[in-house]
């Protein structure tokens, strides 16, 4: 924890970078972001093991780019997000440096290239309890997998706080906030919420970074980022695409060869 504070304490009095992003301390044992903008408050910065959100998710809001550059502390899945939302051409290495933090050790790495170097090293971001559910959900016929869903997802009341939480649902307007015409239904309701996350899954099919975040974010415990998580390692079975991998990437899921083996493609 020293080492980051130090380390972000540094940057910031040498103006390399403007604010840093990290965790403080939340309500009781929680820890919540903190955007550092002054070197003697980088002793507030806290890492631990209730250190788990993905702070990519503040790089992209207008409000946290317009302090200038940015560090942020970050866990294997938000290097990953750093490289994903290069690729995507939403952040540019000049806007951001890491602080990343992997077992125990803080590394500065202020180009995606070494984020790059530092990603390939990082075997797989997912839980063991995540990898045993994701297992248990191949492993069911489709209308298992469906009855699972269904089950879940009915008891979303559309919050939309997994949204607001992933590094990844960066639009600024949503889908589900269009209303001429009214893609999603606004009530919570079976089919309506069947509709966001089938929505939502496939919009991050081959993006989403593993980090868990928006399953953590749920108010009512529905294991949302198994949903997206599933849908991204499809594409990595298929596709041989990890999301998260590269800040040159070519996203499997817009992109296409004239010699695709389906016969839709022609
Ligand atoms: S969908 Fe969930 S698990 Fe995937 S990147 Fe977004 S917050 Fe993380
Ligand atoms: S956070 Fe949970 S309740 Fe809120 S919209 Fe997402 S799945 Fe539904």
């Amino acid at each position: 924890m020293e080492a980051l504070q130090t380390k972000a304490k540094e940057l910031l009095a040498a103006g390399t970078v403007q604010v840093a992003i990290g965790y403080g301390k939340g309500t009781g044992n929680a820890r919540r972001p903190l955007f550092v903008t002054k070197p003697e408050r980088a002793a507030d910065l806290i890492v631990d093991a209730a250190c788990t959100q993905n702070l990519a998710t503040y790089l992209t809001k207008h409000e946290v780019r317009v302090m200038g550059r940015m560090a942020v502390v970050a866990v294997p899945s938000t290097l990953r997000s750093i490289l994903q939302l290069a690729a995507e051409k939403q952040i540019r290495e000049e806007q951001v440096l890491a602080l990343a933090v992997i077992d125990g050790q803080v590394r500065e790495l202020a180009t995606f290239e070494a984020i790059e170097e530092a990603v390939a090293t990082i075997p797989d971001a997912m839980s063991e309890a995540d990898r045993n559910m994701i297992d248990k959900l191949s492993a069911m016929s489709v209308p298992e997998r469906r009855a699972f869903w269904a089950d879940e997802l009915v008891r979303c009341v559309k919050c939309y706080a997994c949204r607001a939480s992933c590094p990844m649902c960066y639009c600024e307007r949503c889908t589900t906030d269009v209303n001429r015409p009214q893609w999603i239904p606004v009530a919570s309701h079976a089919v309506g919420n069947l509709e966001y996350h089938v929505m939502r899954a496939m919009h991050l099919a081959g993006r989403c970074v593993e980090c868990g975040t928006c399953g953590k974010a749920c108010p009512v415990g529905i294991p949302v980022h198994l949903l997206t998580i599933y849908a991204e390692d499809s594409v990595r079975r298929q596709f041989g695409q990890r999301g998260g991998a590269s800040a040159k990437l070519d996203y499997a899921m817009s992109t296409f060869k004239p010699d695709d083996k389906e016969e839709f493609i022609r």
